[in-house]
């Protein structure tokens, strides 16, 4: 079986600053790591080839600029066997939309893919588009929020999160996964592998020409959305607690929400 995992490098915070003047992500002095939902993508393709055996390959992608590689030396040390980095100025300011084109085609490029593993979303740019529109444009099966798995032959039993439980989804591949932290723990970097990775494994760089994708296609001209503004909302003022018994509660909330001409 051969799997493949997108992942991405974000900054280490959920808590994302916006320069006020620029209206851009403020990024210095925050350390980047590995997306946590890729994490779990990755530990879940590790585990489906330890079971499976040395037949089942995993091969990670990350589209990003050429300091992304860290992520994918770190995926390598987990136990990853290969490692791809779209990297070209023509996928600069790519929105979603033009992001998943890019790695679309790069995962064309590259290989027939059984599965294509992805987190549920980012923490920067938390949008969980990306994963479903490349299963789009691959013209693939897709089930997301994907909280356990089991591979029985050419079919994936997946638990699939709702609100309030989980649905039991059989499905053929070729698939893709979007993966959600309670899917597992995600292993630590093994001394050998961080020895390997970060020595001796070489990492792929793709450019546009490479993946053959027309260039309007990807980058700020593929991109159909566009960031007029990004601004911290106003923290809110003092919440009030109301007191007494419900209906005493109610009685007041009532008569709060016509003073403001709400009701
Ligand atoms: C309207 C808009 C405009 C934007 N404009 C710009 C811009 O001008 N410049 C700019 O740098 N960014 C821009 N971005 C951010 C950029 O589009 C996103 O970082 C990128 O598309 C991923 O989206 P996301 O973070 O929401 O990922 P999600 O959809 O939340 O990610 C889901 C999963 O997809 C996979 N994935 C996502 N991104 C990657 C990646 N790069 N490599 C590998 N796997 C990945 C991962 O498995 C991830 O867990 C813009 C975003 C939006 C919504």
């Amino acid at each position: 079986m051969k799997i493949i995992v997108c992942i991405k490098q974000v900054p280490d915070t959920t808590e994302v600053r916006i320069d006020p003047v620029k209206g851009t992500l403020i990024r210095d002095g925050v350390p980047s790591i590995l997306n946590p939902d890729d994490k779990s993508a990755l530990e879940e393709a590790l585990k489906i080839k330890e079971t499976l055996g040395q037949d089942t390959t995993v091969t990670v992608i990350t589209m990003g600029p050429p300091q992304a590689e860290e992520i994918l030396r770190e995926a390598m040390a987990m136990g990853a066997d290969s490692a791809y980095l779209l990297s070209d100025r023509a996928f600069a300011g790519s929105d979603t939309w033009a992001t998943s084109n890019a790695i679309a085609a790069a995962i064309k490029s590259i290989d027939n893919f059984d599965i294509v593993f992805c987190g549920r979303q980012a923490i920067d740019g938390d949008t969980a588009q990306v994963g479903p529109q490349i299963a789009q444009r691959l013209g693939m099966a897709q089930v997301t929020y994907v909280q356990s798995l089991k591979v029985e032959g050419r079919s994936i039993i997946v638990d699939r999160a709702l609100e309030d439980g989980y649905e039991t989804i059989e499905v053929n591949t070729p698939v893709l996964l979007t993966a959600i932290k309670e899917l597992n723990t995600p292993r630590y970097m093994s001394m050998n592998g961080i020895f390997t990775a970060f020595k001796e494994k070489e990492i792929k760089v793709l450019g546009i020409k490479d993946i053959g994708l027309d260039p309007a296609l990807t980058g700020l001209t593929g991109s159909p959305t566009q960031v007029r503004k990004s601004f911290t909302p106003e923290p809110k003022g003092k919440g009030e607690m109301l007191t007494g018994s419900v209906k005493e509660m109610s009685d007041q909330l009532v008569i709060k929400l016509k003073q403001k001409h709400l009701i």
